[in-house]
């Protein structure tokens, strides 16, 4: 397997496993987690979703719908990403977040796509999508940071998660190319920089869907450790938006070490029919990215 395909699909895969392996304890406190799992680093499932062992929920799930609309013959059109959002709306996932919601059912409404600018859009459920259209413009800096906003924008538009989009996409576009984190960590500085909520040193200590708190969260672990397994377990019994965070964390931490990173219990409980799928896209992503001629200015 080559170096990149290699990252590109520990990435993808540690996005899910992150997800799963959070999704149990979302909503939790580090204390509440303690208590009832003392630390957790197993796929345990339950938690207020009712879960079985490696299930996954939106984050990737949305990511999976994401990708699917950039695979299709249409490519990179604002309008194949919104109704992938809406199928997969339709069909009844697990769990929505609430921008998410009121994204989708806007643009069905509407037909726009992009959400008005709103105080409360600074969720991290735009964030937390983005792996597919790193993988589709992975050689593409400009088209990355372009299309991974503008997919952001059709549920979230502010400007707390725009840095974040521009910045986690960014991250894990260089560590997919084989960037080390000691240069990745230069982008998370630099966002800190412009926009000093973001600082994650000293780490506050919060976790929750605030994509302030989610950033910090992810930034905190993944420079802080120096291997997925170590990364994934300090987030997620972080509790809050477990799921999330761990998504988040797994993608760069998946990116940064590899596939054989994951721990081999995690990839072997994670969903069957989402692995492979994952596969799939991981494949047909990192084809896009090699294809000169396609346009990615965003089709409005
Ligand atoms: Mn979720
Ligand atoms: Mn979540």
């Amino acid at each position: 397997m080559s170096g990149v395909r290699d990252r590109a699909l520990g990435a993808y895969l540690g996005l899910a496993v992150g997800d799963a392996l959070g999704a149990p304890v979302e909503f939790m406190t580090p204390m509440e987690i303690r208590e009832r799992h003392g630390l957790l680093r197993e796929m345990v499932g339950g938690g207020w979703l009712r879960l079985r062992p490696g299930q996954v929920t939106d984050d990737t799930e949305m990511s999976l719908a994401l990708g699917r609309a950039l695979l299709s013959p249409g490519g990179f059109d604002l309008r194949a990403v919104a109704e992938a959002f809406a199928a997969w709306l339709r069909s009844r996932p697990a769990d929505v977040g609430n921008t998410c919601r009121q994204g989708i059912q806007r643009f069905l409404a509407e037909r726009t796509l992009q959400a008005p600018a709103r105080e409360w859009h600074a969720g991290n459920g735009a964030a937390m999508r983005i792996l597919p259209v790193v993988l589709a413009t992975l050689h593409d800096q400009e088209a990355c940071r372009t299309f991974s906003l503008a997919q952001a924008h059709i549920t979230h538009n502010h400007p707390l998660s725009d840095a974040a989009v521009e910045t986690l996409a960014e991250m894990a576009r260089r560590l997919v190319l084989g960037e080390p984190r000691a240069v990745v960590r230069l982008l998370a500085d630099e966002l800190v920089r412009r926009m000093p909520e973001f600082r994650f040193d000293p780490y506050p200590g919060r976790a929750t869907g605030y994509i302030v708190d989610t950033l910090q969260t992810v930034a905190h672990f993944f420079f802080g450790s120096e291997d997925f397994e170590t990364c994934l377990v300090g987030v997620v019994n972080r509790g809050g938006d477990a799921d999330t965070t761990g998504a988040l964390a797994g993608m760069l931490a998946g990116a940064a070490y590899g596939c054989a990173a994951i721990p081999e219990r995690w990839r072997k409980a994670l969903d069957r029919n989402v692995a492979r799928e994952i596969e799939a896209q991981v494949d047909g992503l990192l084809g896009l990215s090699l294809n000169p001629l396609r346009s990615y200015a965003p089709q409005r």
